[in-house]
């Protein structure tokens, strides 16, 4: 350990979210005590191998007038565990950001598992410039940078940008963010024969990964698959 790093642990000692043991924000008996998700279908939660969102849901999501752009989707583990809100809470509110780290490497594990792609082109959900204004930070972006220098067959790409809206979209909206017109525009090269990954840190209805999903489908002609942290 470098002195800077010892006088740091000294001032600023690390300590376990979940047992407040020194040394790591997450131990490693803590780490184990977090109960991961088995692989599933994201709407029905029948087990299968690779998180596809299987045929029978997509017909009825249809009927619903929710058309799918994601062709798989997987998570780590469900947030209402109290560890993971605690990572979350450090993270996006205390501003811990060396917890990103082992978020990312909990996903990577999730995605070698499964997807065990080749190669991937890693996307976020970029924030807008009012959520800027208020941290100065994006987990979601953090977490996929973290995640690209664990893999070295996965490319960050940053080419996907907020729309501005006159109209502020807040969480009373989440049920008509189907309908609402898509937010995103992507502004990168061709994906043609890419495999596309979407990061985020938390999935609810899957409304906002969809829309990343329609807004890059025109640019593929590969599956679109999401990779999320936890699902709430
Ligand atoms: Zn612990
Ligand atoms: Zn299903």
């Amino acid at each position: 350990m470098s002195m800077k790093q010892k006088l740091i642990n000294f001032f600023f000692p690390k300590y376990c979210l979940n047992c407040q043991k020194l040394n790591s924000w997450l131990c490693n008996d803590c780490l184990k005590k977090i109960k991961l998700s088995k692989t599933t279908c994201f709407l029905c939660g029948k087990n299968n191998k690779f998180g596809e969102i299987c045929s029978i849901c997509l017909y009825y999501q249809g009927e619903k007038g929710k058309e799918w752009y994601i062709n798989n989707l997987i998570w780590t583990a469900l947030y209402r565990q109290k560890i993971c809100k605690s990572l979350i809470t450090s993270l996006k509110y205390g501003g811990v950001i060396e917890i990103a780290d082992i978020l990312a490497k909990l996903l990577n594990e999730k995605i070698k598992d499964t997807y065990n792609l080749k190669d991937a082109e890693i996307f976020y959900i970029p924030s807008s410039s009012r959520q800027k204004k208020l941290r100065d930070f994006n987990q979601a972006q953090l977490i996929a940078k973290k995640l690209v220098k664990k893999n070295s067959n996965f490319n960050l790409n940053n080419n996907l940008i907020l729309k501005k809206f006159k109209q502020k979209q807040t969480s009373k909206n989440i049920k008509k963010r189907w309908h609402n017109p898509n937010q995103f525009i992507y502004q990168g090269k061709s994906l043609q024969n890419k495999n596309i990954i979407i990061v985020d840190d938390i999935v609810t209805s899957g409304a906002t990964l969809n829309q990343v999903a329609k807004c890059l489908k025109p640019y593929t002609n590969k599956k679109i698959r999401g990779a999320v942290i936890f699902k709430s």
